[in-house]
């Protein structure tokens, strides 16, 4: 697809953010660029506009940019997957680990009805451990989870494969 490449050259890589040692790909760059902004969002949008998918669930803070325009362009609605204590309502809980410690994602109850088919939407996939926190708060909420999809993804991802049994989706490699 040649849309990838400009979508490729516009992710600005930071060495040792937010640590030494990690290469950070930063999308903000990206979206400085609307027609390769709207390039990004229209690739999600040509997979999964006819797959009968109610719900994209975006994952904070990254899976928020993209999240929400790949919904209303095919129909969905939008469910936030946040950081801990930041939603208002009643919430499920989901702890994952990290390399060092752990984290969580939560979703509001009620934001899904069992059945309902749903994307999972963030920027990047690194070791997949946010990507299997947020399949979890949907499987246990009754979600269908269709697939996982993100934007960029490390080599050993590429293009189509199973996280823990998931179909996963990732349309550019890092470097
Ligand atoms: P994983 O859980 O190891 O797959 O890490 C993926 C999560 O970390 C996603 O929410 C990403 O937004 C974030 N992340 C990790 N590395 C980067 C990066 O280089 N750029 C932007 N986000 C990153």
């Amino acid at each position: 697809d040649p849309r990838l490449k400009g979508i490729s050259d516009a992710i600005r890589v930071v060495p040792h953010f937010p640590k030494p040692g990690i290469m950070f790909n930063d999308i903000t760059t990206l979206l400085l660029l609307p027609a390769v902004f709207k390039d990004a969002v229209d690739i999600f949008v040509e997979r999964y506009r006819d797959m009968g998918i109610d719900a994209v669930a975006g994952i904070e803070a990254r899976g928020f940019i993209f999240g929400p325009a790949i919904a209303l362009a095919i129909g969905a609605k939008f469910i936030p997957l946040r950081k801990p204590k930041k939603l208002p309502g009643e919430v499920i809980s989901e702890t994952y680990v990290l390399e060092y410690g752990t984290d969580c994602l939560e979703m509001h109850v009620g934001a899904i009805e069992p059945g309902e088919r749903v994307l999972i939407v963030d920027d990047l996939v690194a070791t997949g451990g946010t990507l299997c926190a947020a399949i979890g708060l949907l499987d246990r909420a009754g979600a269908d989870v269709v697939e996982c999809a993100c934007l960029i993804g490390l080599p050993k991802f590429k293009d189509f494969y199973k996280l823990n049994g998931m179909h996963m989706a990732s349309f550019l490699t890092t470097a």
